[in-house]
């Protein structure tokens, strides 16, 4: 079925549930309300043209209008491609030129960076969608992402207030659209290791996902999701906002992740789960101000994106007193593949669990292709009913990443052992070769955070004269904890490592450079040494 079917149709005595909160302004909107909305979203786009085949661009923070238009895009059978928030005007144009948007929902604090970045590309209407409240906030806060722009200022700067859309009385557009070929959501991927790609994701890949993940974490309608992860992201769109959705749990968002908001916010509005990145594991398991926190109504933590290592996953449960589940994916799996099941507390922590239904895995040796066993690490690659189409405007990237069997390669590095419960090593791309031997930098990532005068670390491999390549710790020292020594540093990682892995250069740095996804950027502080070497 198209998602919008999964998410909206049969809504029964749901209808008066809850389906979104604003978490900065404690505004909400029923399921009822969101199926009226997103219904005249999708017929006032129609009106203008915007149907399958189209392209709508969405770029913004998390508020609940970003569900209304985003599903108003894939009930008028277009698809929409989301922007990560943080893009230059540049990155917005080349993501809406690749994509071929016509249409960019916004709100007015993106404003400039959208219009310059419209300029150059094929883009007609700019759309606002903090434009749309009948009542306004009689007291907006300039600074914040949140202050609402009125709809007159809009219309006179040429632009659409959502609100314009909303009014549109005709009826929802009958499309038919195809489920398996049809795609619902073009996101692009993280641009951890080159060019963020634009992912082809079909209805089909989409619900499919849907339903995996509510095989092994399943939502309630008395599930009260804390939505921080940004929605422009697949996990934050798929996983925290679809997924509560479909199954009629209640989705409170928040704009961007601020410790204080965010733990206001759990307090406040009795979220009793989270899904979040490691980033955010970090400061929850080191920051002083969770003690104070009232943390009763939080039952499970969901950590996915990048690496969350058993000692981080064990102490921030004891200290926040949840359960801490962790999560794999990609954006080209719609996006989970694997996930420690909700009930299930004998899988170790560290590991990413199980695989979700109807998915068929391989691990291969990356230099041979040929299938390794239990306990021996591979890359691993996917077969399921959530992996994407293909990738946009990239034939030779599409062919490359599927192998002769139409397995994915996910481009990391796995281990299963004989339960089926997999761990990720790090990605193939990253592993560091020292002296032949092969150091995930994630682990010695993992190693160093459990120094109680670390506050972050990320590692990345630069030239070795003896080595060929050696492992190298970027470091944020935490606050009030005293003198540390790279000698220090390194010391502590070579009591606890085998030679090969020990860390042999250090650096201080005040922040890991990192995406707002939640990742490493390995790459930047490569570019970094490149730099300063030259
Ligand atoms: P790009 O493909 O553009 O370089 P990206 O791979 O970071 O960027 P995403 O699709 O957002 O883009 O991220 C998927 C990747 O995130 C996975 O391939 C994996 O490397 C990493 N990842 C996700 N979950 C985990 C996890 N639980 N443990 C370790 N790594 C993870
Ligand atoms: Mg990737």
């Amino acid at each position: 079925v198209p998602l919008h079917e999964l998410l909206f149709a049969e809504l029964g005595a749901h209808a008066r549930h809850t389906a979104l909160v604003d978490g900065a302004t404690g505004r909400s909107i029923s399921y009822g309300e969101l199926a009226e909305m997103v219904d005249r979203v999708a017929a006032a786009l129609a009106a203008r043209g915007v149907g399958r085949g189209d392209v709508v661009a969405v770029l913004g923070p998390n508020i609940p209008h970003y569900a209304v238009v985003l599903h108003g895009v894939l009930r008028a059978g277009a698809t929409a491609t989301t922007i990560n928030a943080l893009y230059t005007a540049e990155e917005i144009a080349g993501q809406l030129a690749d994509s071929g948007a016509r249409l960019v929902f916004t709100v007015s604090p993106f404003l400039e960076r959208v219009t310059a970045a419209a300029d150059s590309t094929g883009v007609r209407e700019i759309v606002l969608m903090d434009s749309a409240d009948p009542d306004p906030d009689p007291d907006p806060d300039p600074a914040s992402d949140r202050a609402a722009g009125d709809a007159d200022t809009a219309r006179a700067a040429g632009h659409t207030p959502l609100s314009d859309l909303l009014a549109h009385d005709g009826p929802p557009p009958d499309v038919v659209i195809d489920p398996a070929t049809d795609v619902a959501v073009l996101p692009y991927s993280s641009g951890t290791t080159g060019r963020a790609k634009g992912v082809r994701l079909t209805h089909r890949n989409l619900v499919a996902n849907l339903v995996q993940c509510q095989a092994v974490i399943p939502v309630t309608d008395r599930t009260r999701v804390l939505a921080v992860l940004p929605f422009f992201h697949i996990y934050g769109m798929q996983v925290t906002m679809n997924h509560a959705l479909y199954n009629r749990g209640t989705v409170v968002t928040l704009p961007r992740f601020d410790l204080a908001e965010f733990l206001r916010v759990i307090a406040e509005h009795r979220t009793d789960r989270v899904y979040v990145a490691p980033p955010v594991v970090v400061a929850l398991a080191k920051h002083p101000a969770v003690a104070d926190a009232d943390l009763s109504a939080l039952e499970v933590l969901f950590s996915g994106a990048a690496p969350l290592d058993a000692e981080l996953a064990a102490s921030v449960r004891a200290r926040l007193g949840c359960r801490v589940r962790q999560g794999y994916g990609m954006t080209e799996l719609s996006p989970v593949s694997h996930a420690i099941p909700g009930d299930r507390d004998d899988i170790p922590p560290g590991t990413v669990g199980l695989m979700l239904p109807n998915m068929t895995a391989k691990l291969v040796d990356p230099a041979t292709g040929e299938e390794v066993g239990p306990g021996v690490p591979g890359e691993l690659l996917l077969r399921g009913p959530n992996v994407m189409a293909g990738y946009l405007n990239d034939e030779a990237a599409t062919e490359a990443a599927f192998d002769d069997e139409g397995f994915l390669r996910t481009g990391d590095v796995a281990v299963v052992d004989g339960q089926g419960c997999f761990s990720i090593v790090d990605r193939v791309k990253e592993l560091i070769k020292y002296k032949g031997y092969q150091v995930p930098p994630a682990e010695l990532e993992a190693l160093l955070l459990t120094h109680p005068g670390i506050a972050d670390a990320a590692v990345v491999g630069v030239p070795d004269p003896e080595g060929g390549e050696a492992p190298k710790a970027f470091v944020v020292r935490q606050a009030g904890a005293g003198e540390l020594t790279a000698e220090d540093i390194m010391a502590y990682v070579a009591a606890r490592v085998a030679p090969h892995k020990k860390v042999r250069a250090v650096a201080f740095v005040d922040a890991v450079p990192k995406s707002p996804s939640g990742k490493i950027l390995r790459r930047a502080l490569r570019a970094g040494e490149e730099a300063a070497a030259a």
